[in-house]
This record gives structure tokens, C-alpha cells and sequence, in this order.
């Protein structure tokens, strides 16, 4: 059984890579952004919420994401899983902590793929026009790339940090295909 994390900036290919590895391994694919996204077409009263920061390029509130991560790991994580797009901040990656040690799960491996702004601008902006999300727009892309420089990277470098022996690097500007090689190799070596 695998579980495992994909961080990286917005546009760097991780939800398109646990796509492919969930498929590999079996295992869910948890996509944070695509959660909330099924969400706003409930068109409540949370949905208008999120849908106001969710097109300015904010993050979603700790509380809102820990909920939803916790309930859907309950529910479908019995073979592993894939977290794509969460922990986004320390209090997420706290909460993921403590949830692991009360479910006495570990994560076995962790991804970070690293792609420089000009790179995901474009692949974001060309995102836009196939899949018409509104946060995918040049005036939010910035705001996006903010939070994850001034959220999420410390999270990810936290990971780096403490879990060095199954945090792996992986470049993002290559080809699709080269990255999910890239990645089987190391979750086949170990
Ligand atoms: P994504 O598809 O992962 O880029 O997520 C799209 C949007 O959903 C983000 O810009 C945030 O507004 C929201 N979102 C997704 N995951 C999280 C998270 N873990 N914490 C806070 N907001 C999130």
C-alpha cells in the first residue's frame, strides 16, 4: 500500500501525474482543487463563498480542507491514496499529522515538482482556454503563485526537512510521459 504527497506550484503537472500514478498503484487520487471545484456547482450557500475565493486565487480556509480530506480519507483511502493539492499550510500538514498517527498511516512517498513562472504562465493560461476554469487567468495566476511561495513552499520544504529519506524532486518542464517514468522508477526502486 502507498500513500502519497504532490506538491508544487500551480500548472507544474501534479494533478495530471497523480492521475496517471493513481491509476499505476490502484489507489485514490484526493485532488483538493478538484473537490472544491464539484462543490461550487452545488450552488449553496458555501459554494458562492468559495467560488468568490476560489476565482480571486485564495486559499480555502484550514477548517473547510481538513474536513474534506479527513472524510474523504476515511471513506476511500483503504488501498492508499494520492493527496494532490493539500497540505497547502502548516495547519493543514499539522492536521494531516496528527490524522496519520490517529489512523497509524504513513506516507511512503513524496513528489515535489518544481517549474519556473514563465513555464506554468503558460501552461496555465493554455489550461484556461481547454478546461475554462476561472481562477486559470493571468491576473490570478500571480495571486496563485503567491500563496504557494508564501504557503506552500514552506510547507513542502518542511517535508524536505523531516522527511528527506522519501522526498524526491522531480522537473517539471519535461514531457508528460518522462515524468511519469521518471516517477515509477523511484516508486518501483524502493
Ligand atoms: P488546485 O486545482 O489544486 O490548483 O486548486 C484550485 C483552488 O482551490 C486553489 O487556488 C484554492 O483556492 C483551492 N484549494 C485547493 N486545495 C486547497 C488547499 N489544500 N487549501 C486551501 N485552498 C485550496
Amino acid at each position: 500500500m502507498s500513500n502519497i504527497i504532490f506538491f508544487g506550484p500551480p500548472g507544474a503537472g501534479k494533478g495530471t501525474q497523480a492521475k496517471l500514478i493513481s491509476h499505476f498503484l490502484n489507489i485514490s487520487h484526493l485532488s483538493t482543487g478538484d473537490i472544491l471545484r464539484k462543490k461550487l456547482l452545488e450552488k449553496d450557500t458555501l459554494a458562492n463563498e468559495l467560488k468568490i475565493i476560489m476565482s480571486s486565487g485564495n486559499l480555502v480556509s484550514d477548517d473547510i480542507l481538513n474536513k474534506i480530506v479527513s472524510s474523504r480519507l476515511n471513506s476511500e483511502a483503504t488501498n492508499g491514496f494520492i493527496l494532490d493539492g493539500y497540505p497547502r499550510t502548516l495547519k493543514q500538514s499539522e492536521f494531516l499529522n496528527n490524522y496519520l498517527l490517529e489512523t497509524s498511516c504513513k506516507i511512503n512517498f513524496i513528489f515535489n515538482i518544481q517549474i519556473n513562472f514563465d513555464t506554468l504562465k503558460n501552461r496555465i493560461l493554455k489550461r484556461s482556454s481547454e478546461e475554462s476554469r476561472d481562477d486559470d487567468n493571468i491576473n490570478v495566476i500571480e495571486t496563485r503563485y503567491n500563496e504557494y511561495l508564501n504557503s506552500t513552499q514552506k510547507v513542502s520544504n518542511f517535508y524536505k526537512e523531516q522527511y528527506s529519506n522519501i522526498f524526491y524532486e522531480i522537473d517539471g518542464s519535461l514531457q508528460i510521459e518522462e515524468i511519469t517514468h521518471k516517477i515509477k522508477q523511484i516508486l518501483k526502486k524502493t
